[in-house]
């Protein structure tokens, strides 16, 4: 085992994702002075995600992975990055990690910053030819090789991430279905009336869906693969797609015996149940208590707002997580966005019609917004956000100048009110 050990460890970071990335950046943008070292499982400096689903599929030609920061950034921030190595272990008594290359590195401050694990499917093998996820921009570059030849695509999984592949498989002049095992796509995420209007809006653009279905078999082949689903019907495709999402990558903090509960618990500044040890992005569960919001996201705005908490905090910078949930995505030419929390039961006041352009719609209760969705209107959602952030209550002005009125509510008397 060979030990590497600097004047000063200084922070290590596990996971070269986009929170890793951006942990690293964010210290260096708050003075850190010290030797930062990343720790990447894949061959590429940071880069995003969110266009692996959309831009990326459709290009025309291959394209580089869309990097956090240009090579003259990623230069200039001074970290020694550590490229297809893996941490494999972490000694909380000696705050020294284990790599997959046999060296042992001290740290001052660890970040775990390792995202999700992708599922899989028992009857789908990725090593099968014509089957492919897209959790890593590498997945990505080989899935839009055969999506700009495919006929017939089967995606798994109505998520957000199912969902985007079959817009940009669609694009590409593919026939579509998706498999779902839930009721509706988007359960875990979105109330009933949005997401049964998201599949209508899929259908309506060509994409079969369905619902409540799982793989009952697969049978592969070079030319055509032949899955049949629990009720017995069959599909015939030509490329299989995997999008599933994943589970938080704990399995580091729980042998390290920090506190992991569908993610490594963190407080409002991002630490684990080690003063020494962060975690951000994908796999940070924040803890109730700390922050009006108990649980875990998995966006963009996560990544970038819990790494910029991480730095603060290792700078000693006063730091608190707070953010108001925020995530888009783009469908059929289409941005979408919401913010908040967005139950099943609450008054909900809209602008145009649901599909349209322009679409807003701002859920409230008791006269406070506490969520808003969008089409292709990210300014309103901002403003959105800003009151939610501010707990303002709901008032007639706030809602006249946006331009929205009464749809639904559950609750009449306090609608009434704001009405009046
Ligand atoms: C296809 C796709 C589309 C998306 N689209 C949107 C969108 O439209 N809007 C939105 O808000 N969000 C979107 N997201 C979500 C967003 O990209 C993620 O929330 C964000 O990337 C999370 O950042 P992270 O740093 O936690 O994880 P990641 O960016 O996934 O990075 C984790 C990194 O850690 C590495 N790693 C893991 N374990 C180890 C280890 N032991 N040692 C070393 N390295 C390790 C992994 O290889 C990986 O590179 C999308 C995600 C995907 C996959």
């Amino acid at each position: 085992m060979k030990s590497e050990q600097a004047d000063t460890p200084g922070v290590v970071i596990v996971g070269a994702g986009h929170s890793g990335g951006r942990a690293a950046e964010r210290l260096r943008a708050f003075g850190y002075d010290k030797p930062i070292t990343v720790i990447g499982q894949e061959s590429h400096r940071p880069y995003e995600r969110p266009p692996l689903s959309k831009a990326v599929l459709t290009a025309k030609a291959p394209v580089e992975p869309p990097f956090l920061l240009t090579d003259d950034k990623w230069t200039a921030l001074q970290v020694k990055f550590l490229p297809n190595t893996s941490c494999l272990s972490i000694d909380r008594a000696t705050t020294t990690v284990t790599l997959s290359t046999g060296v042992r590195l001290a740290y001052e401050k660890l970040v775990l910053a390792t995202g999700l694990a992708p599922g899989s499917i028992p009857q789908l093998s990725l090593n099968d030819r014509g089957i492919c996820c897209v959790n890593a921009f590498d997945d990505a570059a080989l899935l839009r090789s055969h999506l700009h030849e495919a006929n017939n695509v089967v995606i798994v999984g109505a998520g957000f991430i199912g969902l985007e592949v079959a817009a940009s498989a669609r694009q590409l002049g593919a026939a579509v279905t998706i498999i779902e095992i839930a009721d509706r796509p988007l359960q875990r995420m979105l109330p009933m009336h949005l997401s049964n209007w998201i599949a209508d809006w899929h259908r309506d653009r060509g994409v079969d869906i369905r619902c409540g279905r799982r793989i009952a078999s697969h049978k592969p082949d070079e030319e055509c693969h032949l899955v049949t689903l629990d009720d017995d019907s069959e599909l015939k495709a030509d490329l299989i797609v995997i999008g599933i999402g994943g589970k938080p990558r704990v399995d580091l903090a729980a042998r390290a015996g920090l506190c992991v509960n569908n993610g490594v618990t963190v407080d409002a500044q991002c630490r684990s149940s080690d003063r020494n040890i962060y975690a951000i992005g994908d796999i940070a569960h924040h803890h109730p208590g700390h922050g009006r919001y108990s649980r875990r996201l998995e966006s963009w705005k996560n990544a970038e707002d819990s790494a910029a908490i991480a730095a603060k905090d290792i700078c000693g910078e006063p730091a608190r997580y707070d953010q108001i949930p925020w995530f888009w995505t783009d469908q059929f030419g289409n941005n979408l966005q919401m913010t908040g929390e967005i139950p099943d039961h609450a008054d909900i006041y809209e602008r145009g019609r649901i599909g349209e352009s322009g679409y807003l719609a701002f859920y409230t209760q008791e006269e406070q917004l506490i969520g808003a969705f969008g089409i292709d209107c990210g300014g309103d959602i901002r403003k959105a956000r800003g009151h939610i952030e501010k707990s303002r209550p709901v008032t007639r002005a706030i809602l006249d100048k946006a331009g929205l009125s009464l749809k639904i509510s559950p609750n009449v008397s306090a609608a009434e009110e704001l009405s009046a």
